[in-house]
C-alpha cells in the first residue's frame, strides 16, 4: 500500500513535469474515460491528499487517481519513450505535454471529476499528514471515536488520519513502544497524540528522500526498523523482529513488529520461528 510520503513524491513528481504545460498526448484506458481527450488543456498543479492524487487542469476538471496497493505513475522523456513502454498490458493513463510523459500504471482508480467537487472523493479523509490542513488534535478525537479499535487498525483508517500505510503505522508503533493491537481507548489521549505527532514527523521527514526511512539511514536494509523485517534481530534489543496480521478480514493488513519492545505476542501470532522474507534485500520499502 503506498505511504502518504511516496504519494506526495508522485504528486511532486509530476506537478514538475506537467504543472503549466499543455497537454498534447493523452490516452486513459479505463472503462468509463474511454472517450475522454486532455488534449489542449494545461495543467494548473498535481496535489496529494492523502493517498490520493489530484491532477488539476484549467478547465476546472481533475483527473484524480488512486494508486491502492501495487499503482504507480512514471514520468519519461518523450524523445525516449518507447512503443513497448506504451503499449504494455498495465498501462492506465498516459498523460504528456512537449517535454515529459506521464504514465500512469495498474492504477487502483481513475476518475475525471469537476474540480469543484473533489471534496466529494477526498472529503472523507482525516487529517492530512502532509496538508496544510493538519491537525493532531483532530487526529485524535477521531480515533477515539472508535475506543475498542486496535490502535494498528486504527491508524490505518484514512478517516481518522490520511497518509498511514502498513509500513508507517508498523514504524511508528515500534518506536513508541506501543502494543500494535491495544485498543484505542487503554492508550489515553497523550499516548495517542505522541503517536500520531510522531507519525507526521516520520511521514514529513521521508517526503524529499528517495524513499522511506525511519532509521535515519537510507542505505539498502538499513532504512526501517521493522516493516519487512520479520525473522531478523530487532535493531533496539536483538531478539526477533516478527510478522502477524492487524484488523478483520477482509480487511485485515501485514503487521511487523518486536514482542519484546512492544508488549508480547499479537494475538494471530503463534510464536513459531519465522523466516526472513529475504536475505539481503531492502524489503518492501522502496515505494517509489
Ligand atoms: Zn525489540
Amino acid at each position: 500500500m503506498p505511504e502518504g510520503d511516496a504519494v506526495w513524491r508522485t504528486a511532486r513528481r509530476l506537478h514538475e513535469a506537467l504543472s503549466g504545460r499543455v497537454i498534447t498526448d493523452s490516452d486513459l484506458r479505463w472503462p468509463s474515460l474511454a472517450t475522454a481527450d486532455l488534449r489542449g488543456r494545461t495543467t494548473v498543479a498535481v496535489v496529494p491528499r492523502g493517498k490520493h492524487i489530484l491532477h488539476r487542469l484549467d478547465d476546472g476538471l481533475t483527473l484524480h487517481s488512486h494508486l491502492r496497493m501495487e499503482g504507480s505513475w512514471r514520468t519519461h522523456d518523450p524523445a525516449r519513450l518507447t512503443l513497448r513502454t506504451l503499449r504494455a498490458a498495465d498501462v492506465r493513463a498516459v498523460v504528456g505535454c512537449a517535454t515529459a510523459t506521464a504514465v500512469g500504471l495498474r492504477l487502483g482508480m481513475l476518475d475525471l471529476v469537476r474540480t469543484v467537487d473533489e471534496s466529494r472523493l477526498v472529503g472523507h479523509l482525516g487529517p492530512d499528514l502532509l496538508g496544510a490542513d493538519w491537525d493532531p488534535d483532530q487526529a485524535v478525537a477521531n480515533l477515539l471515536r472508535q475506543p475498542e479499535r486496535e490502535i494498528g487498525a486504527a491508524l490505518l483508517d484514512q478517516r481518522n488520519l490520511a497518509g498511514v500505510g502498513t509500513m508507517w503505522d508498523a514504524e511508528v508503533l515500534f518506536l513508541q513502544r506501543v502494543w500494535p493491537w491495544a485498543p484505542v481507548g487503554e492508550l489515553g489521549p497523550e499516548e495517542l497524540r505522541a503517536v500520531v505527532v510522531r507519525v507526521q514527523a516520520l511521514v514529513d521527514a521521508s517526503k524529499v528522500r528517495r524513499w522511506s526511512v525511519s532509521t535515519g539511514s537510507d542505505r539498502a536494509g538499513e532504512e526501517l526498523y521493522v516493516h519487512g523485517r520479520s525473522g531478523l534481530p530487532c535493531r533496539r534489543c536483538g531478539g526477533p523482529v516478527r510478522l502477524s496480521t492487524i484488523g478483520r478480514a477482509p480487511q485485515d493488513r501485514a503487521m511487523f513488529y518486536c514482542p519484546t519492545c512492544q508488549g508480547g505476542l499479537g494475538p494471530q501470532d503463534d510464536g513459531r520461528r519465522q523466516r526472513p522474507l529475504g536475505e539481503g534485500r531492502a524489503g518492501p520499502s522502496r515505494n517509489g
